[in-house]
């Protein structure tokens, strides 16, 4: 499951388990379920982190 953090300025997406409770970025309990843009969003920064990677070395 991916998570999106509600806290104002955060917005950290993460996944989680079914017990994830609190956001791992700020530590506030304001999570909720991440929409399907916000999963896609978060699938591109990884592909776009391994990519920089790949380049740089
Ligand atoms: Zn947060």
């Amino acid at each position: 499951m991916i998570y999106t953090c509600q806290t104002k300025c955060c917005h950290y997406i993460f996944p989680g388990s079914e017990q994830q409770r609190t956001c791992p970025d700020c530590g506030k309990p304001h999570i909720r379920p991440s929409s399907a843009a916000e999963r896609i969003e978060y699938f591109r920064r990884q592909t776009n982190a391994l990519t920089q990677r790949h380049r740089s070395g």
